[in-house]
C-alpha cells in the first residue's frame, strides 16, 4: 500500500515533467544563477558509469538545497505528518519503515523535525541567536555559531519536506538537543548505519571534506530523502548531495 503510494507520488512528478510542459512539483535546482563548484573527489568519481537509473538532473527528489541553491518560493507538494510534525508525503512509508524497524531492533527514535517553510526557518534561527546570547555569547558569537548548524531561511532544506532530523530516544529523552555527539549511542549508530535501506543519507557527515563540501558541521541526526538506490550509492562513494549532484550534471552533459 504504502510503496504503491510511493510509486505514484514519484510517477506524479514524471509524468508532469514529460506531459505538462515541463511543470514539475519540484524543480531539481532551487532558483539559483550561481553553478555548484565541482570538487576534486566528485571529479575524480565523475569516470564512474555505474551510477543508479534515478540518478537524473531531473529527478526532484534529488533536489540539491544549500546556501548556493535557495528556495526562494514554498514548493508544491503533498504533506503527511506524524505526531504534529509535516513532511512531504513522498518520505512516509519509507520514514515509517525506518523507524518501525528501529524500534524492533530496540532503538526507538523520535522524529524531532521535518518541513519547514522558509518563514519558520527564520524564526528557528533567531530563537538559536537569541538562546546562544543567553548561554553568554557576545551577538556576533551567537550568529556564528547559529550560522554554522543552522542553515539560512531558503537555504534549508527542511522546506522542500525530504529532510528530518532524527534522534534515538536514548539521547533524545534525556538531553533534548541536538548534538552530534548523540553519535556516541547504539541507537544513533544504528538509524545511521541503517538509514540508507530506507532511501535516506546522512546529509551532515562527519569529515572536514564533507564539510568543505556541504558548508555545514556534522549533524549526526539530519537525514535526507534521497531514495534507495542513490542514497547506497552515496553512501558507498562516500559522495555528499553537492558532489553527487556535481556527478550527475557532469553525466548529463556528456
Ligand atoms: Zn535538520
Amino acid at each position: 500500500m504504502k510503496y504503491k503510494n510511493i510509486i505514484l507520488s514519484c510517477m506524479g512528478v514524471v509524468v508532469l515533467g514529460v506531459g505538462g510542459g515541463y511543470i514539475m512539483q519540484r524543480q531539481h535546482h532551487a532558483t539559483s544563477s550561481v553553478s555548484s563548484t565541482s570538487s576534486s573527489r566528485a571529479s575524480e568519481s565523475s569516470q564512474k558509469v555505474d551510477l543508479p537509473d534515478t540518478a537524473k538532473a531531473d529527478n526532484a527528489t534529488l533536489i540539491l538545497v544549500n546556501k548556493q541553491h535557495v528556495l526562494d518560493h514554498e514548493l508544491d507538494f503533498e504533506k503527511s505528518e506524524m505526531n504534529g510534525i509535516q513532511y512531504s508525503q513522498e518520505i512516509d512509508g519509507p520514514l515509517r519503515k525506518f523507524l518501525n524497524d528501529a524500534k524492533k531492533a530496540g532503538h526507538p527514535a523520535t522524529l524531532v523535525s521535518g518541513y519547514r517553510s522558509k518563514k519558520y526557518q527564520e524564526q528557528v534561527l533567531n530563537e538559536n541567536v537569541q538562546q546562544n546570547i543567553n548561554n553568554g555569547m557576545t551577538e556576533s558569537e551567537a550568529k556564528k555559531a547559529t550560522h554554522a548548524v543552522i542553515q539560512t531561511p531558503g537555504a534549508s532544506e527542511h522546506q522542500t519536506g525530504l529532510a528530518v532530523d532524527v534522534m534515538t530516544d536514548e539521547y533524545w529523552k534525556q538531553y533534548h538537543q541536538l548534538e552530534s555527539d548523540s553519535d556516541k549511542t547504539e541507537g544513533q549508530k544504528w538509524l545511521i548505519k541503517h538509514a540508507p535501506d530506507y532511501g535516506f543519507v546522512l546529509r551532515y557527515p562527519k569529515s572536514e571534506a564533507a564539510k568543505k563540501s556541504t558548508g555545514i558541521d556534522y549533524e549526526s541526526w539530519h537525514f535526507r530523502y534521497v531514495g534507495v538506490e542513490n542514497a547506497k550509492y552515496m553512501t558507498k562513494h562516500k559522495l555528499t548531495l553537492e558532489e553527487y549532484d556535481d556527478l550527475i550534471q557532469g553525466q548529463s552533459t556528456k
